[in-house]
């Protein structure tokens, strides 16, 4: 298990929509252990393929509680089948947009059909923080960040900021 490094806004290869997983195979698996330890150690609760650099429909997320024990899910190929309410996420962030949280306004409700890391078909019906969390990683997946469901003028505020973070470097 390797510990991968997770790309960054605005590293273009974030923009990228992703190709389906056809093979669940070794090299997979592997992909999804190295995954599994650069989520925990982040930390986050959820990680998409394309932020360490794989093109792939895969993700991995876990929205057990800090004080139980861990539950990896794994998620392939995933597709949302209805959305239903709306909701704002307080405080949504990404491991790959660094140091920035927002309010997103997303759907309460989803159901997500998808595939397990056996090849199993797999239906979630997702509300509260799970739901959340599906939304933004299932976006990574189409080459979407949740920096861009901001206004546009908040878009903007953040995109300066790291210009002049990177000018600094
Ligand atoms: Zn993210």
């Amino acid at each position: 298990m390797t510990k991968l490094e997770i790309l960054t806004y605005p590293n273009t290869f974030l923009f990228r929509p992703t190709n389906p997983v056809e093979n669940i195979d070794g090299k997979i698996q592997d992909l999804i252990e190295d995954m599994a330890v650069t989520m925990y150690d982040a930390p986050g609760i959820g990680l998409a393929a394309i932020q360490v650099g794989h093109d792939k429909s895969l993700l991995v997320f876990d929205v057990s509680p800090k004080d139980e024990k861990r539950s990896l899910q794994v998620l392939i190929n995933p597709k949302i089948i209805s959305k239903e309410g709306t909701i704002i996420s307080e405080e949504e962030g990404c491991l790959s947009v660094p140091d920035y949280r927002a309010d997103v306004k997303r759907a309460e409700k989803i159901l997500v059909q998808g595939y397990d890391r056996e090849g199993k078909p797999l239906q979630i019906e997702a509300e509260g923080l799970l739901s959340l969390v599906l939304q933004h990683e299932i976006d990574h997946l189409n080459g979407v960040l949740f920096i861009d469901h901001l206004s546009s003028l908040k878009r903007q505020m953040y995109k300066r900021r790291v210009k002049k973070n990177l000018r600094k470097k």
